[in-house]
């Protein structure tokens, strides 16, 4: 059996139900494929009123970076239909149709592309994020993939019955916010960062999120303070790091810096 590459080609795109294949070029020179492909998804539904539409307004393109095929690095040229909205009471007179699994609204970047720059950016972070997706045909910059991790939505916050409250350096000796994290059945869970280390920000955060029984903190009366504020009813003990920490001082203390005599 022959099979052309023709043939495969649908095969490897984005959503290939709703993709019609119209052409390719293939630069073996400079390592790229263009893929040319009309939207052919039916039925469309108006975003506003939800209501299908076949009254076609016009066409435009758009292009697309994908996932690299081989050492190819791949551009889709998509060609997208607008329509007329059919329903009278809707606002919306015109409207570009969304292919949703294939790529967002005005994205330069596949959907499948994203996630996978998503997930490098999560593994590694921005510059070392950047060389491997260099190394795998992406030319992405450390800024893209660090607001590809920032947009990752979060799972929503169960308030958790022990709480601990922590400094958490956004840039060391000079920034610190506070971290929480859900200490119930010992998980270790990072659930939210404040901007700051103030008591009225712990305050505010501990009155949205009632339930908290437990604290466990450092020394610091800002804290204290804080969780008094925003959680009086809860019982606050010292972390067991900071009571460590805290013999430790007192008994070096104790050692080189005997008291002075009167
Ligand atoms: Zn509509």
């Amino acid at each position: 059996m022959n099979i052309t590459f023709a043939e495969i080609i649908p095969s490897l795109l984005p959503s290939p139900e709703n993709l019609q294949l119209n052409s390719w070029e293939l630069d073996k020179t400079a390592t790229q494929l263009a893929v040319n492909v009309t939207s052919v998804q039916n039925p469309v539904r108006c975003p506003v009123c939800l209501a299908v539409s076949h009254r076609i307004h016009s066409q435009y393109r758009r292009k697309l970076s994908d996932l690299s095929w081989a050492n190819f690095r791949v551009t889709l040229q998509l060609n997208v239909r607008k329509f007329f909205c059919i329903n009278p009471q809707c606002q919306r007179r015109i409207f570009a149709e969304r292919i949703t699994d294939v790529a967002a609204t005005w994205a330069r970047k596949t959907q499948r592309l994203t996630q996978n720059l998503t997930a490098i950016g999560l593994s590694l972070g921005g510059n070392a994020g950047v060389r491997l997706s260099q190394y795998f045909g992406f030319q992405v910059s450390r800024n893209t993939l660090l607001n590809l991790v920032r947009r990752i939505p979060l799972a929503p916050i169960q308030t958790p019955r022990i709480l601990g409250v922590d400094d958490f350096a956004f840039r060391k000796r000079h920034t610190y916010g506070s971290i929480l994290v859900d200490l119930e059945l010992e998980k270790s869970q990072p659930i939210a960062i404040l901007k700051d280390r103030e008591a009225e920000t712990l305050a505010a955060w501990l009155k949205e999120h009632p339930g908290v029984e437990i604290v466990s903190r450092d020394r610091s009366r800002t804290y204290e303070k804080g969780v008094l504020q925003g959680a009086p009813n809860a019982i606050q003990v010292a972390d067991r790091f900071h009571i460590l920490q805290n013999l430790a001082e007192a008994t070096s203390a104790s050692i080189w810096q005997p008291t002075k005599k009167p």
